[in-house]
Order: structure tokens, then sequence, then C-alpha cells
């Protein structure tokens, strides 16, 4: 399914251009516009999924190796040392487009500071207390 107000269901299906490194029937994989590193791609799903969340398994089971071949092209083709997968989930998480999508971040020898957060400290009886509340969840 698209959705026609979708932006990324347009880009993924063609119908607007982008700067396009792979595709097949199901993802297209394009530049970022506003690219955190060069080289800087996001992997699109050709049907609509607003996040990982609505991501069937069968499309889920294609993302990780699809994001590694094309990281593995990126250390190849652009020198980067390392590359981040990154996906967001929700605005407070940085999703502002929401229709799933998988960042792939090329990472050089440059000490640029990307993906980071400052570590907190909680106690062991926090851990485990956090830990309970979330497994009544799953
Ligand atoms: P997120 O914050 O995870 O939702 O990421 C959305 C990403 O999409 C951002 O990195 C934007 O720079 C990128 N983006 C938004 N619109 C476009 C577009 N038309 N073409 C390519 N990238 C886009
Ligand atoms: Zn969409």
């Amino acid at each position: 399914m698209k959705e026609d107000s979708c932006i990324f269901c347009k880009i993924a299906n063609g119908e607007i251009p982008s700067a396009t490194i792979y595709e097949d029937e199901q993802f297209r994989v394009i530049l970022d516009l506003g690219p955190a590193s060069k080289g800087h791609a996001l992997i699109l799903p050709k049907e609509h999924f607003a996040d990982v969340c609505a991501l069937p398994e069968t499309w889920a089971a294609k993302v990780l190796p699809l994001g590694a071949k094309i990281g593995a092209a990126m250390k190849q083709a652009l020198g980067c040392s390392g590359f981040n997968l990154v996906q967001n989930n929700g605005a407070s998480a940085g999703q502002t487009v929401f229709h799933f999508h998988m960042h792939v971040i090329p990472r050089y020898d440059d000490g640029a500071k990307i993906v980071t957060w400052t570590p907190k400290n909680p106690s062991q009886e926090e851990l485990a207390q956090i830990a309970e509340t979330i497994k009544s969840a799953l």
C-alpha cells in the first residue's frame, strides 16, 4: 500500500526523482538531501509502513542485510572506515518522515561525532526495575 500524501512513497516508487544507489522490487536506497556525512543514504521500502513496529517481519528481515551491503559498498567506494545504521521511531526519537527508513551513515576518520549520547549512571536496582517493567509488556 502507498499513501498519497507521503513523500517517501513517491520517492521510493520513482514518482519524485532521487539520487538512487540501489533498487529492487521492494526497496529503493537514495542519498539523503541533508546528509550527516558524505554518502549518507536512506533505505526506503516501496510500500508505506509508518515505522519499524508497522514493518512486517518479511520486509524487516531484508533491511539489515541491505544495510550491510550498502555499508560495505560505501567502505569500498567512498573510503569510509565504518558506518552507522540508524532508524528512528516516533517524533521524540527524531523521526521526521513517517514512512519507515533506515539511515546508512558513512563514518570517516575525522573524529566527527554523529550518533552520540551522554551515558547516565543508573543503579543496579534501577536497571532491574526497568528491566522488569519492559519485560511485563513483551
Ligand atoms: P528521520 O529524522 O529519521 O525521519 O530522517 C528523515 C531524513 O530524511 C532526514 O535525514 C532528511 O534529511 C531526509 N529527507 C527528507 N526529505 C528528503 C527528500 N525529499 N529526499 C531525500 N532525503 C530527505
Ligand atoms: Zn510512505
